[in-house]
C-alpha cells in the first residue's frame, strides 16, 4: 500500500544527454541532496527511441498540454508558431525532436524521495525553456537554449533535465525506468531533524 505522509512522495528525475556532457551530474544531484531529499534508485542508460516515445506518451493529456504551452509561448511574445495552431500538430514535431535528442547519448535516470518530492523539484528545475526560466533554477542557471534557437536549428530545447509533472505522472514515470527492487528503502540520517515530531537527543 502507498503511504500517505507527504515525506513518502516520490518523483523521477532524468538527467538528459546534454546534461551528461556538460558535466553537471554532480552539481545536479548536489541541489536535489541540499533541498534534503533522499536519492533511493540511480542508473545510467542510452534509451531506444521507443521508450522515449513510450514515457513521453505515459500521460495522454501530454500531447495537447505540450503543443498549447509552447504555441502560447509564441502568442506571448506577439508571434505565430511557425509549424502550426493546432496543438497536436505541434506536439508531434517535438516529440520526434525529443526522441533525437534523448537518444543520442547516455542519460542518468534517479528516484528522489521527500516532502512534496514532484513539487520541490519541478520548483528547482524550473521552467521548459532555460530562456525565461528563473534565475536560481537548474535550468534558468546552467544553460541558455531558448524556443527561438530550437526552431531554427529544427531540434528540441536542450535543459539538461526531466522531472515528473505531477504525483500522477511520477506514479507512472517510476515503474517504466525502474524496477521495484531496484528502488531502496532506508533511512536518512537527516531525516529525523527535516521530519521527527520532536527534536530530542540534540543536547548532551
Ligand atoms: P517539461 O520537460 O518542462 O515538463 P514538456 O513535457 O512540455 O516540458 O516537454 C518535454 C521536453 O520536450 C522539454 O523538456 C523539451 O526538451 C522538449 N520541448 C518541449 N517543447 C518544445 C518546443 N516547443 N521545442 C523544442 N523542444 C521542446
Amino acid at each position: 500500500m502507498k503511504k500517505q505522509h507527504p515525506k513518502h512522495e516520490q518523483t523521477l528525475v532524468v538527467l538528459k544527454p546534454d546534461g551528461i556532457q556538460r558535466s553537471l551530474i554532480g552539481e545536479i544531484i548536489k541541489r536535489f541532496e541540499q533541498l534534503g531529499l533522499k536519492l533511493t534508485a540511480v542508473k545510467m542508460l542510452v534509451p531506444t527511441a521507443d521508450f522515449v516515445k513510450k514515457h513521453y506518451t505515459l500521460d495522454p493529456e501530454w500531447p495537447l498540454k505540450t503543443g498549447q504551452k509552447t504555441i502560447k509561448a509564441y502568442h506571448d511574445r506577439g508571434l505565430k508558431h511557425p509549424v502550426s495552431d493546432d496543438p497536436l500538430k505541434v506536439s508531434e514535431v517535438i516529440l520526434q525532436k525529443l526522441i533525437r535528442y534523448m537518444t543520442s547519448g547516455p542519460v542518468v535516470a534517479m528516484v528522489w524521495q521527500g516532502a512534496h518530492a514532484v513539487e520541490m523539484v519541478r520548483k528547482l528545475v524550473g521552467g521548459t525553456e532555460p530562456r525565461t526560466s528563473d534565475v536560481g533554477t537548474i535550468r534558468g542557471d546552467y544553460v541558455l537554449d531558448s524556443y527561438a534557437m530550437s526552431d531554427i536549428d529544427g531540434r528540441s530545447i536542450r535543459n539538461l533535465i526531466h522531472a515528473s509533472g505531477s504525483v500522477t505522472e511520477a506514479d507512472m514515470e517510476i515503474p517504466l525506468w525502474f524496477k521495484q527492487e531496484e528502488i531502496v528503502e532506508y533511512k536518512l540520517v537527516q531525516e529525523a531533524i527535516l521530519y521527527d515530531v520532536n527534536l530530542d537527543g540534540l543536547l548532551e
